[in-house]
């Protein structure tokens, strides 16, 4: 295995022990208490991708070797180390309504501040997403803090957001009850699961009609 194998294979150990490992360990501990138990990045995004991260986890750790997924992971470790000492990385938070539990893991959190804070690290020029803004919401929601923030890296610029619009245990309701495949308009052109979605082949077939119908 040459060096680069080596690192590559390092990462993925890493973020795989970060998105899935930690998690799914709450996760069954909530399970066993009988609850149903949400990510809030699931929640957030497509709910068929959720479904197809759980039915094929060999392809999801096959993704997890994808450039921009490594890169991101890069960038989050180099950011961790230049971090002031009053900001923690990856807390875990959850809330319990009902039967229902929600997870969450803000990049970062920091209790003197009372604030969390998601990195995003992309090629475009920085600004601020929707789904990044309601994530951090929910954040903020499941940690008790005041503030919330997206920070973003891109070699075209770095910015911070301040993004706290209201949410509340019954934002969590709506939330669930929007859930859908897909969550947002663009999802399924930069999903990493359409060539096996048959949501994608509806999709692909109504925006080729639209796009014809408003051609002819
Ligand atoms: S192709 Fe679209 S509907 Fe299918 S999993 Fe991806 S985002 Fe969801």
């Amino acid at each position: 295995m040459g060096l680069m194998d080596e690192l590559i294979e390092n990462i993925v150990k890493h973020a795989d022990y970060r998105y899935n490992a930690r998690k799914e360990e709450l996760r069954n501990q909530l399970e066993s208490k009988g609850l149903k138990v949400y990510f809030t990045h699931e929640l957030t995004s497509c709910k068929k991708k959720s479904e197809f991260r759980n039915r094929y986890p060999e392809l999801q750790r096959k993704l997890m070797h994808k450039p921009p997924l490594l890169l991101g992971e890069i960038v989050q470790k180099g950011v961790k180390a230049y971090l002031p000492r009053d900001v923690e990385e990856e807390r875990i938070f959850y809330k319990v309504l009902g039967n229902t539990a929600i997870i969450g893991t803000p990049d970062f959190y920091s209790q003197s501040r009372r604030s969390v804070y998601e990195l995003k690290f992309t090629r475009r020029r920085p600004k601020l997403y929707e789904h990044h803004r309601l994530r951090a919401c929910v954040y903020k929601w499941l940690s008790g803090a005041e503030h919330a923030y997206l920070l973003y890296c891109s070699p075209r610029g770095f910015r911070e957001y301040e993004v706290n619009d209201e949410f509340c245990d019954s934002g969590l309701k709506s939330l669930m009850d929007k859930w859908s495949s897909p969550m947002w308009e663009w999802e399924c052109k930069l999903c990493v699961y359409r060539t096996i979605c048959d949501r994608f082949n509806i999709f692909s077939e109504y925006e080729d009609r639209n796009y014809k119908n408003r051609n002819s």
